[in-house]
């Protein structure tokens, strides 16, 4: 966004989040964030998060509990088996149809150029195809731009009416992904592939637009804004999920972390189990130009949760 978001618009969008059953912690006002469900209030705006009036990254997907967690990987597998698919093997390349929804205002906020989007798609092709790093894993997932259209809706572009905007403009079924870019108090927000069946509607993901590659938030401004958020969208939790403890992520080669990380502090260790805390994943909160991996557990991890809810 070119300009700070008034609070009042900020705490509007909590709300409709919670009534859209997604609950996000919100993050100080000043804050900005792409995070998941797993914050608490006194993690969120903690002192030395940010500057004031920077972005950083928070509760951006609907929290889990454990338990709805065990129960996510009982249905996981239970489909998986059911449809004769182990959830392991060969994976067939799968190329991702991505719907780009411009909400702009009336005055012309929001608008993003089609090279914007066009770099965006890139960026998320790169990402996804793990050429950012030699421990990167490929996912073999690619995507394809197949609508970039622009909304010009002034409650809309703030996000606020969220489900009843998505429901009108989502294109595609569950194997489309729907972007819709807009200016709130988030880096984005994201829906699970296990939510599809009961929400096909609201399905995707929502991205600050001024993170598109060319925007101008500091820090996220290269494109992994979506790539996070599409991580999600594949099923993957953030790194620093259940903290330290072994379920942690559901990932085993993503070591746990205490919790979010900011920046790009090299040499992490917040938790006493094995590994440094994965700050270049990008299911962290770290910076754009600190990520460059998805591992090879989490590629594992979004093949199967897609042969389960998206295939
Ligand atoms: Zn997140």
């Amino acid at each position: 966004m070119t300009r700070r978001p008034l609070r009042a618009v900020a705490l509007a969008g909590a709300a409709l989040l919670v009534l859209a059953t997604t609950a996000p912690v919100h993050a100080a006002p000043a804050l900005q964030s792409r995070g998941g469900g797993c914050f608490s209030p006194a993690t969120v705006g903690a002192a030395g998060r940010a500057a004031p009036g920077a972005r950083t990254r928070d509760a951006d997907t609907r929290s889990m509990s454990a338990s709805e967690q065990r129960a996510v990987e009982q249905r996981t597998r239970d489909l998986l088996a059911a449809r004769g698919k182990p959830g392991t093997g060969p994976f067939a390349a799968v190329t991702v149809p991505v719907y780009v929804h411009d909400m702009v205002d009336t005055a012309g906020n929001g608008t993003v150029t089609s090279q914007q989007v066009s770099d965006q798609i890139a960026v998320l092709n790169a990402t996804y195809a793990g050429t950012e790093s030699s421990q990167a894993g490929n996912s073999g997932f690619s995507f394809s731009l197949a609508g970039f259209n622009t909304v010009v809706n002034d409650a809309w572009h703030q996000d606020k009416q969220s489900a009843t905007y998505r429901k009108q403009t989502r294109q595609g079924g569950k194997n489309a992904l729907n972007i819709w870019l807009v200016d709130f108090s988030y880096l984005g927000i994201a829906t699970f592939p296990w939510d599809y069946r009961k929400s096909p509607g609201t399905d995707g993901i929502r991205v600050q637009w001024d993170s598109l590659p060319g925007g101008h938030i500091t820090h996220y401004n290269l494109g992994k804004t979506a790539t996070h958020e599409a991580g999600h969208w594949f099923g993957l939790y953030h790194t620093f999920q259940g903290g330290c403890t072994t379920t942690n992520d559901e990932v085993s080669d993503t070591p746990a972390q205490s919790g979010p990380t900011t920046g790009c502090p090299s040499g992490a260790d917040t938790c006493t189990l094995p590994g440094l805390d994965p700050i270049h994943n990008y299911m962290d909160y770290s910076y754009d130009d600190c990520y460059n991996q998805f591992t090879p557990g989490q590629v594992n991890r979004m093949q199967s949760m897609w042969s389960a809810y998206r295939a």
